[in-house]
């Protein structure tokens, strides 16, 4: 009898434990890894300023992959550069 009992007790803990480690394998695959930022020898440190010609936001662009990079866009439209071209 108390032998069963015990058969039993390790029967329950064993789906116990086997049940919390399909738990943390699930929440692990949820846990999306954070994207690598790209080697910083293709950024470009950049103080480019740009406005949105519709409703006048303004950006700052502090690095980019290329010199001139495309403008970002606001309101659905390209942003206008509005840094001089000497300080670029
Ligand atoms: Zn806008």
């Amino acid at each position: 009898m108390s032998i069963w009992f015990a058969f039993k007790v390790v029967v329950a803990l064993g789906a116990a434990l086997l049940l919390v480690r399909v738990g943390f394998a699930f929440l692990g695959s949820l846990a999306r890894p954070v994207p690598e930022p790209p080697p910083p020898g293709e950024l470009r440190r950049v103080r480019l300023t740009y406005r949105c010609s519709l409703c006048s936001t303004e950006v700052r662009m502090t690095a980019a992959n290329d010199q001139v990079p495309e403008p970002p866009r606001h309101c659905q439209e390209d942003m206008d550069l509005v840094t001089p071209v000497d300080d670029l």
